[in-house]
């Protein structure tokens, strides 16, 4: 942490706050300039905010943050980047990307059944689907909740494929836990830190996906509450943030993936579908994630997307999936990944 004070400050103010900053056990390095004073605190900052409350102290100008606030998330902490085991032989984060793939819900056996075969004929990893549905109207389908854990249960026993879904409360941790293989936590939950703590608890991977409005530092805060809750099987998922634009649902943050690569040890796979809002672009989207750095896609899919209960105009159809599978194979060649 830096501390620069003013250049109005007073020997007795520069004097008060070295002696602050070592009365919290820091070792203070001191740097007289021409025009300022400005101290380095040396010592570990993480979780010690009393030393940016030193910039309401009289002849403080700015407390600057030298290190992440993020510990565990971080590539100063894990150079190496870390794997995340789902089961049933899928890894993210390695050279082979990983494509979830599956309905926005769960609605029907016939609906899941159909999925988890086109998924698995056409190469992708993962089956997701959602039983517990955070819906912005309390009158749209809220997700067939118990039910739809045992239909995923059950196209994960016929088709041998691992299957995430959302955990909306911790309420519903313990019984997901028995049917899922991957807990995905959504994008309006990113700050429930509650939530964070509880699936940190869990032995499961956990798919954090970034909130529409959160910060990459907010994002890797909340990675941090689940890594520090001892799970250290994290996977973030870039779903797109809300901007000013309308012409798609969010706008895809592609360049998310550099920087999350830069700074976390995590893998990072990405969501063009809640994305771009609408299937004819999620071709384009994936390829362009591949080619950021991405780890993997997480692509919704419906055997009929003009009668899906939620989410059915950003869904492909199981020809269209396969299409796209066969590009990103394509892609991902160039780019030195296999699928
Ligand atoms: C979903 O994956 O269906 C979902 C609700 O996504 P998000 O939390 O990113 O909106
Ligand atoms: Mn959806």
């Amino acid at each position: 942490m830096i501390i620069s004070m003013k250049k109005s400050a007073t020997q007795e103010q520069i004097d008060h706050v070295k002696m602050l900053i070592e009365s919290f056990g820091y070792r203070v390095h001191e740097s007289v300039g021409s025009e300022r004073v400005v101290f380095g605190a040396i010592g570990d900052e993480r979780g010690k905010e009393r030393l940016t409350c030193l910039e309401a102290q009289p002849g403080v100008e700015k407390v600057i943050r030298i290190l992440s606030p993020y510990k565990l998330a971080s590539r100063e902490t894990k150079a190496e980047p870390t794997v995340v085991n789902i089961g049933m032989g899928v890894k993210v984060g390695n050279r082979k990307l990983a494509v979830f793939a599956g309905p926005c819900a769960v609605e029907s056996k016939e609906q899941i059944m159909e999925v988890a075969k086109t998924i698995k004929e056409s190469g992708g990893h993962v089956l997701r689907g959602g039983a517990f549905k955070p819906r912005t109207s309390p009158y749209a389908f809220q997700g067939l909740k118990n039910d739809g854990l045992l239909l995923l249960s059950m196209a994960r026993e016929e088709y041998g494929i691992p299957v995430v879904t959302e955990v909306m409360d911790i309420a519903s941790i313990e019984v997901i836990l028995e049917n899922a293989d991957c807990l995905q936590i959504g994008a309006r939950n990113i700050q429930n830190f509650q939530l964070l703590k509880e699936v940190g608890k869990t032995n499961k991977p956990v798919l954090l996906k970034r909130g529409m409005s959160t910060t990459i530092e907010e994002f890797l805060m909340s990675a941090e509450y689940v890594l520090a809750g001892g799970n250290n099987q994290v996977i973030l998922c870039e779903r797109g943030i809300r901007t000013f634009e309308t012409a798609t649902r969010n706008t895809l943050d592609l360049s998310a993936v550099p920087v999350l690569k830069e700074k976390t040890h995590l893998p990072v796979i990405v969501d063009p579908s809640h994305g771009t809002g609408h299937a004819r672009y999620v071709e384009a989207m994936s390829y362009a994630a591949i080619a950021a750095g991405a780890d993997g896609l997480m692509i919704e899919v419906h055997p009929k997307p003009e009668e899906a209960l939620s989410d059915g105009p950003q869904s492909l159809r199981p020809e269209e999936f396969k299409k796209v599978m066969e590009g990103i194979r394509r892609i991902a060649q160039a780019v030195g990944r296999d699928v």
